[in-house]
């Protein structure tokens, strides 16, 4: 089965201002957070890499040898998630024509359906850059919510392995990329499938493929999320991103089309933060829900994403179809081979081996 997948784009969302922080009416708190490897996990560390040469990969690690996602690419990935299921713009620049360009000879562009530009300015953002943040245009916004590195608590293992190279066809294939029912257009956001095979190892060893050292499964990361000031569909949309549904799993890291990089990801502490009792100093103003409470809460959340996000259901049910997360699923995937491409140019992704 073919690596990758799209989620619909569905209706564009509306796009509002910003709170700004100058203004603590919102909903404010910290998330206690672990991410749980079910597959392989491999981030690198910075290195210096030499071109046309087998390249050997180290992982990133904190000074005391912990490995670790680093903020910046999990909250990537979060956004991702929020984007693909409440309509919010294409963080992709965009050509004189308003098209997704694509380099490569020769390069292939697609068109984007109205409402799905990049945001640019505070005073009209769509869901996820009011979360996320938008620094695009004359008029950026910071966001609402921070995240921590994500570091390995407790026991890990690490393996040192050589996977397949990770070619995708090109130039991006236009039967794949382009919306069935509407020429020219692109088709959705792409996000990867889930091989519980695990990675796709090879002997062999050249310059288009890479020996890392991964972390196994079962290694369980740990981060804080704060956010502040957001309205209660924001919330929603981001406590629904990071959870999703208990058979969906996620993809981090490097190598999601070769089979590495499935997590889960799981509340497991929530404190929620009452400004206003602060301000007025009653008390602390902090609730901390653990157990039952914190589950009833964040079901609670869970059920407000679908009221608030009801026109993204096809949506979510595409990213649903790609990341279900089957442990006994013995299902391979793999590019098809060049000769594939070459008798089968028009062939659509869904009718892809
Ligand atoms: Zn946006």
């Amino acid at each position: 089965m073919n690596p990758y997948g799209f989620v619909r784009l569905g209706p564009a969302a509306q796009r509002e201002a910003a709170i700004r922080h100058d203004r603590f009416n919102g909903l404010s708190g910290r998330l206690y957070c672990q991410l749980t490897a079910l597959t392989h996990l491999f981030i690198p560390k910075t290195q210096e890499t030499a071109r046309g040469q087998h390249q050997k990969l180290d992982l990133l690690r904190t000074a005391d040898g912990r490995p670790l996602l680093p903020g910046s690419s999990l909250k990537g990935v979060i956004r991702s998630v929020a984007e693909a299921i409440s309509g919010s713009c294409l963080t992709l620049p965009l050509g004189k024509g308003g098209e997704i360009e694509y380099r490569g000879r020769p390069p292939v562009s697609y068109r984007i359906p109205r409402g799905f530009e990049h945001c640019r300015d505070a005073d009209h953002l769509c869901p996820a850059c009011r979360i996320f943040g938008s620094l695009s245009g004359g008029n950026p916004f910071l966001g609402k919510i921070g995240l921590g590195d994500a570091v390995a608590a407790g026991p890990f293992e690490t393996e040192t392995i050589t996977i397949e190279a990770l070619m995708e066809p090109k130039p991006r294939h236009r039967a794949w990329y382009e919306d069935p029912n509407q020429r020219g257009y692109l088709r959705g956001r792409k996000f990867y499938y889930h091989r519980p095979l695990g990675p796709r190892r090879t002997e062999v060893r050249n310059e288009y493929n890479k020996t890392i050292e991964a972390v196994k499964p079962s290694a369980v990361f740990e981060f804080d999320l704060v956010y502040n000031n957001l309205t209660k569909a924001e919330l929603a949309l981001l406590i629904f991103a990071l959870t999703l549904e208990p058979e969906m799993a996620y993809k981090v890291g490097m190598g999601k089309p070769v089979g590495l990089g499935s997590a889960r990801i799981e509340i497991v502490g929530w404190e929620q933060i009452d400004r206003q009792a602060r301000y007025r100093q009653l008390g602390s103003g902090v609730t901390a829900l653990k157990g039952d409470l914190l589950s009833a809460e964040i079901a609670r959340w869970q059920e407000e994403y679908h009221r608030a996000y009801a026109n993204w259901q096809d949506s979510l049910a595409d990213l649903r179809r790609i990341w279900t997360w089957d442990p006994s699923s013995r299902t391979d995937i793999r590019y098809p081979g060049q000769e594939w491409f070459r008798q089968n140019p028009r062939v659509p992704i869904e009718r892809t081996p």
